[in-house]
């Protein structure tokens, strides 16, 4: 989505809202498409003391599927951005300067770059999420272990001597 800034480089304190929606479903993060719903953009322009400042909150539900479980989850997610929009790239370089191509900017791209780099490449579906047992596969959030204890021989006949007792 292309804006044309002119009007709003040149006149003080102006100010102008974008709202759209972009569809992220084809980006893949640590094997999987997380972004299955529509990000939302706010986006809002100003001029402010000659300088055009743009800001985005971009929000959306992530789903994911967790990394040691398995399970599938939906997770909030937020993306806050800042930059100065310019039309020539001062001398002292900053990277939240973009430069403008004849007044120019794609706030969609900016949206995208910037979702992409906040974006994680790890999911957990909690922090202490306890995984999948490596011998019986057991979801260990939800059920016990069913792996048999490897016995000690000597124990287990002394185990099977207790159970004949009951
Ligand atoms: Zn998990
Ligand atoms: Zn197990």
């Amino acid at each position: 989505m292309r804006l044309n800034v002119n009007k709003l480089l040149h006149t003080p304190d102006a100010r102008q809202d974008v709202r759209f929606e972009m569809d992220l479903s084809d980006l893949e993060f640590g094997g999987s498409y997380p972004v299955s719903r529509p990000v939302v953009v706010d986006c809002r322009l100003e001029n402010k003391a000659g300088l055009l400042l743009c800001g985005m909150t971009l929000t959306t539900t992530l789903h994911c599927t967790c990394d040691r479980c398995g399970e599938e989850y939906d997770a909030d997610k937020t993306v806050r951005y800042d930059c100065v929009l310019a039309e020539e790239r001062a001398s002292d370089e900053s990277d939240d300067i973009i430069v403008l191509d004849n007044d120019e900017v794609d706030v969609e791209e900016l949206a995208r770059d910037a979702f992409i780099l906040d974006m994680d490449t790890k999911f957990l579906c909690s922090e202490d999420c306890k995984g999948l047992c490596s011998g019986c596969g057991a979801n260990l959030n939800r059920e016990a272990c069913r792996c048999k204890k490897a016995v000690d021989p000597r124990l287990a006949k002394l185990a099977q001597l207790l159970q004949n007792d009951e």
